[in-house]
């Protein structure tokens, strides 16, 4: 109980979490209408049902990508996620963890922004101008 609170320092790519995720369309019965009706006509089913599927490389559950952190910006209901490496991270009452560098351990900073790179360039979830060094807060009640 109380106010909880965790702030990471993240080396990486400021995106969206729709971009981890694919988004299609699915049929809601076995008949697979066509996609432009609303409903089957066979059974009455709802059709064009939005279904959204982790891209290769994202593990929704461990919150990675391809190695690298996924970490929300804030405990808004915003979709904005930092992609990349906490090199440190602190928090108070049950958010609390031991603070100071946690990726970095014997490697430079530039050494984690090269590994961040290498992972993101030319990756889907990038959008240029959207890398740099990113604080994360997170708060809860
Ligand atoms: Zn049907």
């Amino acid at each position: 109980m109380g106010y909880d609170v965790t702030a990471s320092v993240v080396v990486g790519v400021r995106t969206t979490m729709g971009k981890l995720y694919t988004t299609f369309v699915t049929s809601g019965c076995r008949h697979n209408p066509r996609p432009s009706l609303k409903f089957c006509p066979e059974c009455g089913e709802k059709n064009g049902i939005p279904t959204h599927d982790p891209i290769p490389g994202f593990n929704p559950y461990s919150e990675t990508y391809k190695g690298l952190d996924v970490l929300r910006t804030d405990s808004s209901e915003s979709d904005s996620i930092v992609v990349g490496l906490v090199v440190s991270e602190c928090g108070s009452g049950d958010n609390r963890s031991d603070s100071g560098p946690k990726a970095i351990g014997q490697k430079t900073l530039s050494t984690i922004i090269d590994q961040v790179k290498t992972v993101i360039s030319g990756d889907v979830i990038s959008e240029k101008g959207d890398f740099g060094i990113w604080l994360c807060v997170y708060e809860s009640f």
